[in-house]
């Protein structure tokens, strides 16, 4: 079966270098027989721009990826979210939350035996406050308007222990066959938000739902992203979805070994472009053969 990959980038700025590496990284797995495709996700229509976007199809054409069109792009499908999050409400796996940030870090500083608040995959791990007031009620409608977490326990409860397939590495080394036994994920993720108020979806919704759209066979991405695997495999087997597998890739750092972030202008492509570099350059510079 010949392999499908994805560059699926936020257009919320401009592309670094981190953004050419792994778009590269995600061609080369796909490997000249496969198919190699490039998805938008602009669910957080606060921060998405069509200018950002034209960029990213700009600049990946110039570090000379092609793919197919039409590009799939995630705020042209929101009913595809709002279905899968109707499945899991119904299925009494979700809750609505009303906490703002401010209520989770008095919960978590409350004093508590010895436990210090911890982070997971989308930063403190949610104190499960709402949990049982914010339950749907038989037959009641799921709200468009709340936020909506999983309730993460009653999800491992029904999916056991699970795992996945890792063909790059984690940030520790991890490769080969990555287990999760289910109370790990329980404690280390928490109850996440699936829906946010603001665009009725999430990152982890929609990655899993459009990696199933799109017969991804492998997910090419930052190591940074490595520990929300567990969540997405989750919500793979909640949803029927099939599960790829991963190819987490290392990160390009800086000279201070800081990863590079969307505000590291300085290390644009484009910005690298002006400068009258070439592609190859780029390749050097993160350490790919020429
Ligand atoms: N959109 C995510 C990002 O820009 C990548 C999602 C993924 O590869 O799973 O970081
Ligand atoms: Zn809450």
């Amino acid at each position: 079966m010949s392999r499908i990959t994805r560059f699926a980038p936020s257009p919320t700025g401009p592309l670094h270098l981190g953004h050419a590496f792994s778009a590269w990284e995600a061609a080369r797995v796909a490997g000249d027989d496969g198919t190699f495709l490039l998805r938008i996700e602009d669910i957080d229509q606060s921060r998405a721009r069509p200018e950002w976007e034209a960029q990213i199809f700009d600049d990946l054409t110039w570090l000379g990826l092609s793919w197919p069109t039409p590009v799939l792009r995630q705020s042209d499908h929101l009913p595809r979210y709002r279905d899968a999050l109707e499945r899991l409400w119904d299925d009494g796996l979700l809750y609505r939350c009303t906490c703002r940030r401010k209520d989770i870090e008095m919960a978590l500083s409350a004093p508590q035996e010895g436990v210090a608040p911890a982070f997971g995959p989308d930063g403190l791990i949610y104190p499960g406050t709402c949990r049982e007031v914010g339950r749907p009620r038989p037959n009641e409608p799921r709200p468009d308007d709340a936020v909506l977490r999983l309730d993460m326990g009653r999800a491992v409860a029904k999916t056991g222990d699970l795992w996945f397939q890792e063909d790059g590495t984690g940030p520790n080394g991890e490769t080969g066959r990555i287990s999760i036994p289910a109370d790990q994920i329980v404690q280390a993720t928490g109850d996440i938000i699936l829906a946010r108020r603001d665009m009725g979806t999430s990152y982890h919704l929609s990655v899993v739902v459009d990696d199933a759209v799109q017969k991804i066979t492998h997910v090419t991405r930052g190591q940074d992203l490595f520990e929300a695997t567990q969540i997405h495999c989750v919500l793979q087997t909640l949803l029927d979805l099939p599960r790829p597998i991963y190819h987490h890739h290392r990160l390009i750092r800086d000279e201070n070994g800081k990863r590079l972030a969307k505000r590291d202008d300085a290390r644009a492509i484009a910005k690298y472009r002006e400068d009258g570099l070439n592609p190859a350059d780029l390749h050097r510079m993160v350490g790919l053969r020429p």
